[in-house]
C-alpha cells in the first residue's frame, strides 16, 4: 500500500475506532493483512467455537484456514449437508465471523443479506463478533454507505452467485423485488448493549467487496 494511502488511512481509522467506542463496540487497526491475522487470532482464545458467514475478507486475512488449521472448533457450514443445522449452531458460536457491506467512519455498520443468517447472527446469537473490514468500505455517512452496499457490494456479490438480478447484468441496484434478490433484509448496526461483543478490525487494504 501507497505510504500517502497508508497514513490518510491511519488517520481515518483513528476517527473509525472512536466512533465504534461511541457505540459500545470495540475498533482496530492493522496495517497489513500479516498484522491483521496476528491480532485476530489474539482475539480469538484457543478452544472457542468459530463460524462465519460468507466473508470474503476473513478468506483473503488466512483468518479461515488458520483457525480451521489451529486449535479451534471451526464450525464450516459448507460441510453441513443440514444447512438449518449448520446455521442454528452458529447462534450457540463463541465467535461469529464478517465482514459488512459498508461502513461510516463515526462507527456505522452496514449489511444487507438474501438468506439473512449473516444479519440474523450479527444482531444475536453468537457471543462474540468480529468483522474483517478493508479500509475500502469506510464511506463518509450512512447515506453513501447504503449507496455502497447497493451499488458496488450487491451486484458484485450477484454477479458472483450467478443470480438473475438486474444488479447482475447492469452493474447498479435497481431495487428490485426479483426471487433471487440478495437485498431482503438490511442491518444497521449502530450501536451494541452488549460490552465487548462487537469487535471491528479494520485493515490497510482494499479487502472483500
Ligand atoms: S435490490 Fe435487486 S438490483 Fe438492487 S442490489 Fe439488491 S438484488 Fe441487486
Amino acid at each position: 500500500m501507497d505510504n500517502n494511502i497508508s497514513k490518510r488511512n491511519e488517520l481515518l481509522a483513528a476517527t473509525v475506532i472512536e466512533g465504534l467506542k461511541s457505540r459500545n463496540m470495540t475498533g482496530y487497526y492493522a496495517k497489513n493483512k500479516e498484522e491483521a491475522l496476528e491480532l485476530a487470532l489474539s482475539l480469538i482464545p484457543k478452544g472457542s467455537s468459530v463460524t462465519m458467514g460468507g466473508a470474503m475478507s476473513v478468506h483473503e486475512i488466512g483468518l479461515s484456514i488458520a483457525l480451521k488449521d489451529g486449535d479451534y472448533n471451526f464450525i464450516d457450514r459448507d460441510a453441513y449437508e443440514d444447512k438449518r443445522q449448520a446455521m442454528l449452531m452458529a447462534y450457540d458460536a463463541d465467535f461469529f465471523l464478517s465482514s459488512c457491506n459498508a461502513m461510516t467512519r463515526d462507527g456505522i455498520l452496514i449489511n444487507i443479506d438474501g438468506n439473512s443468517n449473516r444479519v440474523s447472527a450479527i444482531a444475536q446469537g453468537p457471543k462474540h463478533v468480529l468483522f474483517i473490514v478493508g479500509m475500502n468500505k469506510v464511506c463518509d455517512d450512512l447515506d453513501g454507505a447504503m449507496k455502497r452496499a447497493r451499488n458496488v457490494a450487491a451486484p458484485i456479490n450477484a454477479q458472483r452467485f450467478g443470480l438473475n438480478t438486474p444488479c447482475s447484468k447492469k452493474g447498479t441496484c435497481f431495487d428490485c423485488k426479483s426471487p433471487d434478490t440478495i437485498c431482503c433484509q438490511f442491518l444497521i448496526t449502530r450501536y451494541s448493549r452488549h460490552e465487548g461483543r462487537i469487535s471491528v478490525i479494520l485493515v490497510n487494504d482494499d479487502l472483500g467487496y
